[in-house]
Order: structure tokens, then C-alpha cells, then sequence
């Protein structure tokens, strides 16, 4: 669970949304159990299932299931219906798939004789497996035609779930779920009711997500469940404003943009940028985080920044929201502003629960503390993150040296971590917990006379666009497949006019990082965030901490 956060009892019932999601790779594994091919020794049955383990990822009004492990059925006879011949399920499934085109959305016929059961020995199995992760379970089966449920589907899986409650670990979540060869899905998920002599709350999925680098697919896939109305929220596209990046990738990926979530994380000099940028690409709805205001030190860097906000002490995010309202091009653009940390625990500033609602992160923090929260959160919930930096360097005389370091990286299921691609070290994260009056942004140029003096900021709109640019170019990787894939970090040497380009890929052998797809199970590396209690003076920041930043300060002058 994100520690301490109103989220922590957001329900499937209460949620504005419900997602179902999948790793890649268990995606992949899951396909091969439920559409084996031939001479697979399940080929050839008709209907077939499986049980997985499942696990809950709880945002500010988003609630995700991630399937996180698939428990293979060891021969036919796991799949087999309970004392039902096959020939009568067959034949009461057509009859039911002929209606379920048009009917679609009625959840109460009953059109099945039976509904889809396992053997006791698989059931046991999964309930074991689901124990020993910690986790819960998904009932899965395929169906012919569309994936609407029937009534007898809906009561054998509360059958199982009130059967299986109190078996499973406290909390862990109980789902079922329907898909068929053309890649449809419906799911339901089973929750208590207050009153236990009432039956179980069902809440169905309205979208499913699929993350990881793909060979032939975008590494994100967001879409509708196959009971969601396609025209119900679905943001429209100007196309007038949208005709050239149409013509690059249709109107198909148009919409795809215009569907996406994403979380901008920094709003300075690359998340401003971004801001601007990503409302114009025709992203459908922007999360802003930071917890900085403007500055006079940074309105060089700061896109679309007036010197009113600067003089009325707007915060970063607020000037980004304002920026990206104007430049959107989605026809029912959408924005939420968050006044806070990742790192932060408290929930009054803490971000992740808004970042948990999104379907990708663009990070813009230049932080090494940040950085680690967004790879945990990144494996264990199943949300890409895009990370991009620069570095220049000023010589001891405090003048700025040509070579200027610019890198961008990816993680996620199915990539290599944060730390590995050496976006982070542990190093850096002790450093900046002894010094929390040395935001990010400073960090920009290593080296020179002295860090800590405020207007020795130097310009770096440029290098910032260059950083932008090349997130961009990650983000359609991801979202459109429209780009050459680039799995790991993309690192760029500027001097003068030549460019070095330079990748790296893959985990370390001794790579500990967070598991994937654990959801709310892996506890985040959040905790206090120094530098934002350090930079606002409107929140309370420890007698001891303010000493020690205070001394810290007066050492460097
Ligand atoms: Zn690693």
C-alpha cells in the first residue's frame, strides 16, 4: 500500500476507474496457456481458462489489477467442467455468444447452463501459489464470439470468491476474467460488502493495459474493455489542428494519444517544456507535480513563464497547467496539478497516488531520490517512466566547458531499472539527504566556485529542449511504436557541433530491483522530502533539519 494515503481503502467499487493490466511477458505466457498452439497438448479443446495471481495497485481514484504470475494447468483434466459433458457446454455457449453482439451490456441473462470451473487440484495450486507471493487471484477463461459474462459466470466466480476470502493473504483481491481470440477482455472484481449476509460487490474493468517493450507492438497498450461504450469518455481529436501528425500516424494513434494519462514529474526547465509539448502532440489529460515555485533564477528556463508569475510566486505547476490548456490540440484536454513530492509520505503532499493513476511518467526531476521512488514505482505497478537529464560542467574558474551531457532512459516491466541504467546511485541519494537546500535544478552544472549561490544559475533552455526532444522521441516509441526502439539509456555528448551518442541495456547480474507487477505489495523508498520542506517556507520543517540545512549553508558561504 502507498503508506498513509486516503488511497489505501480506495475499493474496485468506489474507484472512477478500473484497469486491468499484464506485464508483457506474462501476457505472452498467459496467451500460450489460453490459445496454445498446435501440438500443444491443450490444442483443439474448446473453451480453456487459467488461474493467476493478482495483485492491487491503488491510485487517488484509479484502481489497477496486475496480473502478476500465471499458475499453469498441468494436463486437460485442470480445465475440465465439473460433471458436465463437454458437448452440453458447447452447445449452451453458442447459443449464448449468438446474443452477445447485441446484447452487450446486460449482465443479468442467464445463457449458460454452466459456469466455467476447475479442477479442485489446479484450484489448490493457485490458491497455494497466490499465498506464497502474497498476492490474489483471477479466475480467466475464453469464450467464443464477444467476452461478455453470463449470469451462471457471474455466480460460479462469487461461488469461488466466497469460498476462497478467507484462504487468500487479508486484503489480497479476488477477479474473474473473459477474453477471446480478437484480444477482448472483460473483468470483474469481487469485493465484501458491508453487510456480509449481502453477497459480494462486482465491479467490471473498463479498461486493460498491456506494458513492456513489444517486437511488433507499442510498448504500452491501453484500451477499452469489452464493455466499455467506445464513445462514452473517450477524448475527441481535433483533426483540423491534428492533420500533420495524422499523416504520420493515423488517426488510430491520434486517438491513442488523445486516451493516455500521463504524469509530468518537474515542471522546471524540461517539464515545462513538456508541458507545452505533449498538449500540442494531443495528449489527452496531463498530471503536473512539483512543489517549486518560480523564481527570478529560473525564468530563463522556464517555458511559457511571464514575469507576473514570477512576482506572484505561482508555483511551477501552475504555470505548466496554464501552458498546456493553451497549446492543447485533444478536444477534451484534461489537467490535474499536484502541490507535491514523490518522495513525501505526507499524504498531504505526497504524489504517488496521482502518479498511480497515470499510464506513463515523464520525469523531468534531475534528483537522484525521486529518481529511485519513480523505479520502484515504475516495476512494481506496471506505469513506464521516461526520465531525462543534462549535465554541464563549469571549469574552477566557474566558466561553463563546451561538452554538455544530455541522457534519457526508460523503465519498466521488461526493461532494464533505474539504478542499473545508473540513472540513480545510492551515493547521490545520501548526498542529497545531508543536503536538501540543493535542489535539482542545481545540480546542472557540476563544479565551479560556488554551488550554493543562487544567481550563478545558468542558462540552459537549450540543452533543456534537446532533453525534451529526445523524451518525445521515447514517448512515441512507447505509445505509437512510430519510433527505432532504444530499450535502455540514450545518452548524448554535445560539443561544439558534433554529437556522440553512446546506449547501454540490460540489468546487472546482481540487479535487486523491485519485482514486477506487485502493485501496493512493494513498499516505495518515499519518506520525508528534505528539499521540499527546505524550499517552502508554508510547511513545517523539523527544528533539527532546519539547523542542520542552515549550518549547511553557512559553511559553503
Ligand atoms: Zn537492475
Amino acid at each position: 500500500m502507498p503508506q498513509g494515503t486516503a488511497a489505501d481503502w480506495l475499493t474496485a467499487a468506489d474507484a472512477d476507474e478500473v484497469h486491468l493490466v499484464f506485464p508483457r511477458d506474462i501476457h505472452e505466457d498467459l496467451m500460450k496457456v489460453l490459445f496454445p498452439s498446435e501440438g500443444h497438448p491443450f490444442y483443439g479443446m474448446g473453451e480453456r481458462g487459467a488461474f493467476a495471481v493478482l495483485a492491487k495497485s491503488t491510485g487517488n481514484y484509479r484502481a489497477s489489477y496486475i496480473v502478476e504470475d500465471v499458475v499453469h494447468p498441468e494436463s486437460s483434466d485442470d480445465l475440465e467442467l465439473k460433471g458436465t459433458a463437454w458437448g452440453d457446454r458447447s452447445e449452451s455457449r453458442s447459443i449464448g455468444s449468438l446474443f452477445g453482439s447485441s446484447s452487450n451490456g446486460d449482465v443479468s441473462s442467464d445463457d449458460s447452463i454452466v459456469g466455467y470451473e476447475f479442477s479442485e487440484a489446479y484450484h489448490e495450486r493457485a490458491i497455494e501459489r497466490a499465498r506464497s507471493r502474497g498476492g490474489g487471484l483471477i479466475r480467466i477463461h475464453t469464450q467464443p464470439g464477444g467476452v461478455r459474462e453470463s449470469g451462471t459466470d457471474t455466480a460460479s466466480a462469487a461461488r469461488v470468491y466466497e469460498n476462497d476470502r478467507d484462504r487468500l493473504p487479508g486484503g489480497a483481491p479476488f477477479a474473474a476474467a473473459i477474453t477471446n481470440d480478437a484480444g477482448d477482455w472483460s473483468m470483474r472484481v469481487y469485493e465484501p460488502t458491508r453487510d456480509p449476509s449481502d453477497g459480494p460487490e462486482v465491479t467490471r474493468a473498463d479498461h486493460v493495459r498491456v506494458v513492456g517493450p513489444a517486437t511488433d507492438e507499442p510498448a504500452l497498450e491501453v484500451r477499452p474493455t469489452g464493455w466499455r461504450d467506445a464513445d462514452a469518455d473517450s477524448v475527441g481529436v481535433a483533426s483540423a489542428e491534428q492533420d500533420s501528425t495524422i499523416q504520420l500516424w493515423g488517426a488510430d494513434g491520434q486517438a491513442r494519444l488523445a486516451d493516455l494519462r500521463v504524469g509530468v514529474v518537474g515542471c522546471g526547465g524540461v517539464g515545462s517544456i513538456l508541458a507545452e509539448h505533449l498538449a500540442r502532440l494531443g495528449v489527452g489529460e496531463l498530471v503536473f507535480v512539483d512543489f517549486d515555485h518560480l523564481e527570478s533564477a529560473n525564468f530563463n528556463r522556464a517555458q511559457g513563464a511571464r514575469r507576473i508569475d514570477v512576482r506572484q510566486d505561482r508555483l511551477k505547476t501552475e504555470v505548466a497547467e496554464r501552458v498546456a490548456r493553451r497549446s492543447a490540440t485533444a478536444e477534451n484536454f484534461e489537467t490535474r496539478v499536484v502541490d507535491g513530492s514523490v518522495v513525501d509520505q505526507n499524504p498531504e503532499y505526497a504524489a504517488v497516488p496521482d502518479l498511480l493513476d497515470c499510464d506513463l511518467i515523464m520525469s523531468g526531476v534531475d534528483a537522484a531520490r525521486p529518481r529511485q521512488v519513480l523505479d520502484v514505482l515504475a516495476r512494481a505497478h506496471c506505469i513506464p517512466v521516461i526520465d531525462g537529464g543534462s549535465l554541464l560542467h563549469a571549469d574552477d574558474q566557474g566558466v561553463l566547458e563546451k561538452e554538455a551531457k544530455v541522457e534519457t532512459a526508460v523503465t519498466g516491466p521488461g526493461w532494464p531499472c533505474f539504478e542499473c541504467q545508473r540513472v540513480w546511485t545510492q551515493d547521490d541519494v545520501d548526498w542529497e539527504a545531508d543536503h536538501p537546500e540543493f535542489r535539482g535544478e542545481r545540480g546542472y552544472v557540476q563544479g565551479g566556485k560556488d554551488p550554493a549561490e543562487e544567481d550563478r544559475d545558468p542558462s540552459v533552455i537549450g540543452v533543456n529542449a534537446i532533453v525534451a526532444g529526445l523524451m518525445q522521441r521515447r514517448f512515441l516509441a512507447i505509445t505509437l511504436d512510430v519510433a527505432r526502439k532504444t530499450e535502455g539509456t540514450l545518452r548524448l555528448g554535445l560539443r561544439d557541433v558534433e554529437t556522440n551518442m553512446s546506449s547501454t541495456w540490460g540489468c546487472e547480474e546482481d540487479c535487486e530491483a523491485a519485482t514486477i507487477g506487485v502493485g501496493d505489495r512493494e513498499e516505495l523508498p518515499t519518506g520525508t522530502d528534505w528539499a521540499m520542506r527546505y524550499e517552502r517556507d508554508d510547511m513545517e520543517m523539523p527544528e533539527q533539519k532546519t539547523r542542520d540545512a542552515s549550518d549547511l549553508v553557512d559553511d559553503l558561504r
